[in-house]
């Protein structure tokens, strides 16, 4: 339901805490975080309030990251409980993607994915998303944002996803049809919301991505292009906002 996501200078999960408590207004019944270090991607996921995210992190001992991403969840696709919230990983788990929307042929997906041998931890259209472009990935021998650009291109219904990958450590891909997605355009950090509630503290340059755009923030800079693989130019729209 909600999306935060950073990838800058600054200490990443302050700043997507904070974000999900912007977003709480619009309703979830849990919430998650992936982080990124030298170690590898690590997720933290908790169903509940983001306070009880904040507490398990806590607990946990969470990760220095100047990169993440994180979501609070309303669950269309299995209950809400810890596995089952957001993100999921990939199944090498070098991949984790948070997604707000519904994959309306997720059965058909997840069916084809079961017989190559993929296996699921949780009942979300996400998880079955997320490995679906992973196994696009592995047969193509692409870049991560083309196997996700072809598996727009197969996909049906409506999603705002960004997905962090162990491999490209300064990298975010984000993607959109049918649900918001807001970027943040910061000095050298971008920011990903659904609204731009959670950016505006922080940077009152924004983007608005569009439907079958993909965004990919790579060593401090975006580039826009559509699922038909055409560049586009985004245009940065200045925020007047009362603080
Ligand atoms: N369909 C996804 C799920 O049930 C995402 C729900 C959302 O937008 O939060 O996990």
């Amino acid at each position: 339901c909600g999306i935060v996501a950073y990838v800058g200078q600054q200490e990443a999960l302050p700043i997507i805490i904070k974000g999900l408590k912007r977003l709480e207004y619009r309703g979830y019944d849990s919430a998650g975080v992936a982080l990124l270090d030298q170690k590898g991607l690590s997720i933290y996921k908790k169903k509940g309030k983001v306070s009880e995210l904040e507490k398990h992190l806590e607990s946990n001992g969470a990760i220095q990251s100047k990169i993440g991403i994180g979501h609070t969840r309303w669950a269309t696709h299995g209950e809400p409980n810890d596995v089952n919230a957001h993100p999921h990983y990939s199944s090498s788990e070098k991949l984790a993607m948070i997604h707000n929307g519904i994959i309306e042929n997720y059965e058909v997906l997840k069916k084809d994915l079961l017989q190559k041998g993929y296996t699921f931890q949780s009942e979300t259209d996400t998880e079955v998303f997320i490995k679906f472009i992973e196994d696009i990935q592995k047969h193509n021998q692409c870049s991560l944002e083309e196997a996700l650009r072809l598996a727009l291109h197969k996909v049906v219904g409506a999603y705002a996803i960004v997905l962090i990958n162990l491999e490209e450590p300064d990298t975010l891909i984000a993607a959109r049809k049918g649900s918001p997605l807001v970027i943040g355009v910061g000095e050298d950090e971008y920011f990903l919301a659904s609204d731009a509630t959670p950016i505006i503290e922080y940077t009152n340059k924004v983007v608005y991505l569009d439907d079958y755009e993909i965004a990919v923030i790579r060593n401090g800079r975006l580039q826009v292009k559509t699922i038909e693989n055409v560049e586009t130019n985004p245009y940065i729209n200045q925020l007047e906002m009362e603080l």
